[in-house]
């Protein structure tokens, strides 16, 4: 303990030790602060001397008054609660300048043993230099920011700038667009000036070429005696004269020919009033050789102004158009010729306007339709009047025309619109083309066939009556005939039943004669009807076959081929038909020859043909066989009796089951006579 107590430093020495100390360091006792010791670096802080030891602090540094330290360092010695303090700023005089110092310090308590205050230890580190780094790291800081912010700001302005300078390079560029503009547009007046150079230098050369070579006549009369300054070949081809003949001549001495005529007083006028003249169709008579001829001219005569504004002559064109006017003439002629004879055979004309739609009708047209001459009748209107049963069949017949070209030729019954009297007509018209590439004109005439019909209608009544009127004694004689042979088969008389057979054979040829007649009747007065049922066509084949071998053994009859059809058609009529190709094939071909039927069918249609080896047919026989009452006169067909109405009758049936009949045949080798049956 002694050893210790003798080792230990005395007071002296300790404070010399602290003095030597890099922190400044002072030691203070008692309330007043005596400054007990402080080392240099706290002297120098102070900017005093040693003198200031033992002095009350606020004596040996005055400048602390005021200031925070004083109460502090008396609080701790008062207290015995250190105090520490970080970066304290305290103004000290150095060198008798007031500055300002940064201190991180402790005044730290030092007790007794029993507690008692001993004295304060005051240590402190001058922070200075690195609060002024910090301050003026932040000053930087700060500097750098509104650096920053400046630069930002110069940003936002060269940005705007930038906006400002986009704006202004459009307007440039905008600028510069109107003025290529306008770059383009005198490049294009130029070229123009540069076309119109070459238009006007060839419209010299045109005129020129147009001048030489012009169909039409051109001459030039100068001044007012009218010289011919210039003229060329066609107009000297009209005159009738050379050019030596002409030129350089008043037009008055050139052409004295002229001398009655209207030409020279129309210059005249011209010349005076400087008024264009123009003649149409001007007949005029003109030197041609020795003579004159009449001629037809178009023409023109122009004042010539000169640069005053007055006439300096007359230009003349002229076109000879004599022939297009002899020609209209003669047409002119021709047509009043027709139109007299059409007026005279009482035939109406119409025509179909396709631009308006209209119905352009002659008078004579709408008095058959009942209507006055001088009133006015549409299409519809004269549709109205056609007789109810006929009215589609001629709207058909129309369409027909105006859609497929096809010839119009019908005959119908009109009601008179004003008289209610009943007219027949035939019109008779087709699609006329103008050639220029307009729609066809679709006209024809109308002739009144009133007559005719009632004629026919009486022909047919009376045939209907005849027919009739004979069938009734044939009905009767056929039953007794058949009473009569059953009788004699019965005696055995062969001789007696042969005849009566040939007797009944006749009579039924006769019947089917009279029926024929009663059809051609009936179908003229449109009183034929078809009564459709199905059937099996070979069934009706063969029972045809059987009935004719029945009443002619003189041909062999065969069917070669026959499709098994079932078809929904008036089977009597079918039937008849049949028969009656079949009587002919047996009638046109020698005896012992064959004829041959086949029934076909094929996409929706049933065939059924007839082939003989007889006589067979020309060829412009062929298409005629169907009308009514053709025959073929030939010395072979001399002996066949007949009326020819057979095969019309046949053809009006088909045709009523809208099918088609037709020949194929050769003279000397057969026909093959065929029709079709649509199969529904
Ligand atoms: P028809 O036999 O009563 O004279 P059709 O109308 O049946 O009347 O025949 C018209 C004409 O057609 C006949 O006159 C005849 O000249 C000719 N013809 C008809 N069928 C044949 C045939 N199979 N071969 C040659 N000619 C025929």
């Amino acid at each position: 303990m002694e050893n210790h107590k003798a080792s230990r430093l005395d007071d002296k020495t300790l404070l010399e030790i602290l003095a030597l100390s890099q922190d400044a360091t002072a030691i203070y006792t008692g309330d007043d602060i005596i400054i007990e010791m402080a080392n240099d670096k706290m002297i120098s802080f102070w900017g005093k001397d040693r003198s200031v030891i033992g002095k009350p602090v606020l004596e040996a540094v005055p400048e602390l008054r005021g200031q925070e330290f004083f109460p502090l360092m008396q609080q701790v010695w008062r207290t015995g609660v250190t105090y520490e303090a970080r970066k304290a700023a305290a103004s000290l005089n150095v060198r008798g300048v007031i500055e300002t110092f940064y201190f991180e310090f402790i005044y730290r308590a030092i007790k007794r043993p029993d507690g008692s205050m001993l004295c304060v230890l005051h240590t402190a580190t001058d922070v200075t230099e690195q609060v002024l780094g910090r301050q003026r790291l932040q000053e930087k800081e700060e500097e750098v920011s509104t650096l920053n912010r400046h630069l930002n700001e110069a940003n936002n302005e060269l940005k705007a700038a930038a906006v400002e300078m986009r704006a202004s390079n459009n307007e440039l560029a905008n600028t510069n667009d109107k003025l290529e503009h306008t770059n383009a547009e005198l490049l294009r007046t130029q070229k123009n000036i540069l076309q119109l150079n070459a238009q006007v230098s060839l419209s010299e050369s045109i005129f020129r070429s147009f001048f030489e070579q012009a169909a039409l006549g051109i001459a030039w009369l100068n001044g007012p005696n009218q010289v011919i300054e210039a003229v060329n070949e066609p107009l000297l081809k009209i005159w009738g004269r050379t050019l030596n003949d002409v030129l350089g001549k008043p037009h008055r001495e050139a052409r004295p020919e002229l001398e009655d005529q209207p030409v020279f007083d129309l210059l005249d006028k011209v010349y005076q009033t400087g008024i264009p003249k123009v003649n149409t169709e001007m007949r005029l008579f003109l030197k041609s050789g020795d003579t004159l001829r009449e001629v037809f001219v178009n023409s023109v005569y122009s004042p010539i102004i000169n640069a005053e504004g007055k006439v300096s002559g007359v230009l003349a064109t002229v076109d000879d158009v004599t022939d297009r006017v002899k020609e209209r003439l003669q047409r002119e002629v021709l047509q009043e010729q027709l139109r007299v004879t059409v007026e005279s055979a009482e035939l109406g004309t119409w025509y179909f306007d396709g631009k308006t739609n209209e119905l352009v009708a002659s008078p004579r047209v709408k008095e058959l339709f009942g209507f006055y001459a001088d009133e006015p009748m549409t299409l519809d209107q004269a549709i109205a009047q056609i007789q109810e049963d006929y009215r589609e069949m001629v709207i058909a017949a129309m369409d027909a025309t105006v859609q497929r070209n096809r010839i119009y030729d019908v005959e119908y019954p009109i009601v008179g619109y004003h008289d209610g009297n009943v007219r027949w007509v035939k019109a008779f018209g087709q699609l006329y083309y103008a050639g220029d590439g307009s729609a066809p004109q679709f006209s024809g005439v109308l002739i009144d066939i009133t007559n005719r019909k009632n004629e026919e209608n009486r022909k047919n009544d009376f045939i209907a009556i005849v027919s009739h009127e004979l069938k009734t004694p044939l009905t009767t004689a056929k039953g007794f005939t058949q009473l009569l042979k059953a009788k004699a088969q019965k005696a055995e008389d062969t001789f007696l039943s042969n005849s009566l057979l040939k007797i009944e054979q006749q009579i039924e040829k006769m019947t089917m004669l009279i029926k024929s007649f009663l059809d051609v009747a009936r179908l003229e007065a449109g009183k034929i009807q078809l009564n459709k049922q199905p059937f099996e066509m070979s069934e009706l084949l063969s029972e045809c076959v059987t009935e004719a071998r029945s009443l002619s053994q003189s041909h062999e009859l065969i069917i070669a081929h026959a499709d098994v059809v079932t078809i929904n058609a008036d089977r009597d009529k079918i039937a008849q038909v049949v028969s009656n190709l079949l009587s002919n094939a047996i009638k046109y071909s020698p005896k012992g020859k064959l004829v041959e039927i086949t029934c076909t069918h094929e996409a929706g249609v049933l065939k059924v043909s007839v082939r003989d080896e007889g006589m067979g047919v020309k060829p412009h026989d062929q298409p005629r066989l169907f009308d009514r009452f053709y025959r073929v006169e030939s010395k072979h067909t001399l002996t066949i009796s007949g009326f020819g109405i057979g095969l019309y009758l046949c053809a009006e049936i088909i045709q009523m089951h809208n099918g088609q009949i037709g020949v194929e045949s050769k003279v000397g080798e057969g026909s093959t006579f065929y029709f079709t049956l649509p199969l529904e």
